[in-house]
């Protein structure tokens, strides 16, 4: 475990920042001074979880963010302060219902069946002006921008920036380009033990946005932030190992180079795809990005059913390459923690019960979905996916009672607070009715 006093007194570092991650995936801190951060390590630092989207009352005693002191990274952008990952405790037990540790608990379930999952994320964003209303460059408005090599270069000094940052912490990053939205930008990094990729996806977004930021500009991973542009996607490569982690259980030798338990993990997605959205495509606003028309470039990317194909981009999960599965649902707003623990879940599921995942579809879902009989539709806004995941006795326990319960309490809220606002559009329609 590494010392943060000494990890301060190595590095010149002056402050940290004792982070933790919400229900709602907003990340909450406290500025650590380096003298106070010996003490600090073995207490915790102290929040009122009501203050954040947590689901407790101002009448809960103090709650302690254990920090989890290998995740410390010291800032490459402002290198006298460190950021490290941490764990909410309250009256000497684990918070259940905080993010981190629903995925903690999940973690440790799939190490009693000897199974551990690796997975690398694609989280997708738009670099826009300072004030969230239009894309950063006014240049970049070609009809299919994805790859855009001038429109790429035209955002070299944030994208270099952020890129070799990653280089400097290790990540392993080995691609940058221009996504398929224009404004919209992709970084891959390699993959690695799920919790670990969670921790960097929380970091990257953190990154990401001060990094735009110290450039006088701003990121968004917004799902949808431009109802014309394809949204902000945030597609898991993932597999299972032994636990050793040397041995890729989902490789196999069938056409497409799986193993029969990588199809059980698969009919564990597609038995609680439906109810999953709750947790991967969590706002209001994700339900604009699946289930979308066409945008400019002609495609959405993102898909509309619960369905499965082989290296074909219109289905739920795609599968690219032996060996590994692509869940290509999520976008910008899933909480890093949930997104991998919710995958986590679903697919144990699958394995303990070997579900089929039935047949792959070689169809492409935008122009011949309506073939694909039988496929369930993904929800249609975020209450119809609360209540899938409200029905789903399973993934409600897996991901913990006490986790679910705050969860479809807070959306829930959320989206009763969304439907009091009257829109322009209701009045334009419905003002002469
Ligand atoms: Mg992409």
């Amino acid at each position: 475990m590494t010392d943060l006093a000494k990890f301060a007194a190595d590095k010149g570092v002056k402050f940290f920042l004792f982070n933790f991650t919400d229900l709602f995936g907003v990340q909450r801190a406290k500025l650590v001074p380096a003298q106070a951060v010996g003490g600090m390590q073995n207490s915790g630092a102290g929040f009122a979880g009501f203050a954040s989207w947590l689901d407790m009352t101002p009448a809960h005693p103090d709650m302690f963010v254990m920090p989890d002191a290998n995740t410390v990274i010291q800032l490459p952008w402002k290198p006298e302060i460190a950021w490290v990952a941490g764990d909410p405790w309250m009256d000497g037990e684990p918070v259940a219902q905080a993010p981190r540790n629903v995925l903690q608990s999940l973690v440790t379930r799939a190490a009693s069946a000897s199974l551990v999952m690796k997975s690398g994320v694609e989280p997708e964003f738009h670099l826009i002006n300072a004030d969230g209303t239009e894309i950063s460059d006014e240049r970049d408005i070609q009809e299919k921008p994805c790859y855009d090599q001038s429109a790429l270069l035209r955002r070299y000094d944030v994208i270099s920036e952020i890129c070799s940052t990653m280089i400097e912490l290790g990540w392993g990053p080995y691609q940058n380009d221009h996504e398929d939205a224009n404004g919209q930008f992709e970084i891959n990094w390699d993959f690695g033990d799920c919790l670990e990729t969670a921790d960097r996806h929380a970091f990257f977004k953190f990154m990401v946005k001060a990094i735009a930021e110290k450039h006088g500009l701003r990121a968004t991973f917004m799902p949808k932030p431009f109802s014309h542009l394809t949204g902000n996607g945030c597609h898991v490569h993932h597999s299972i190992w032994t636990p050793d982690g040397k041995t890729c259980v989902f490789d196999g030798d069938d056409e497409m180079g799986l193993s029969d338990t990588a199809y059980h993990f698969l009919g564990g997605l597609m038995t609680h795809g439906a109810a999953m959205c709750a947790i991967t495509n969590p706002t209001v606003n994700s339900y604009k990005r699946i289930n979308a028309p066409a945008t400019l470039s002609g495609a959405t990317w993102s898909p509309s059913s619960v369905t499965y194909g082989g290296n074909n981009r219109t289905h739920m999960v795609r599968i690219p390459d032996g060996g590994r599965l692509e869940f290509r649902l999520a976008d910008g707003a899933a909480n890093p923690y949930l997104l991998q623990a919710v995958l986590l879940a679903a697919g144990l599921d699958g394995i303990q019960r070997k579900l089929d995942p039935g047949k792959r579809l070689d169809i492409d879902m935008y122009t011949e979905g309506h073939k694909a009989r039988g496929a369930k539709k993904l929800p249609l806004n975020m209450l119809d996916a609360i209540r899938e995941f409200q029905k789903d006795k399973y993934l409600k326990t897996a991901m913990g009672d006490a986790f679910s319960a705050a969860y479809i309490k807070l959306r829930t809220r959320e989206w009763n607070q969304f439907t009091k606002h009257l829109t322009q559009w209701e009045r334009d329609q419905t003002l002469d009715c």
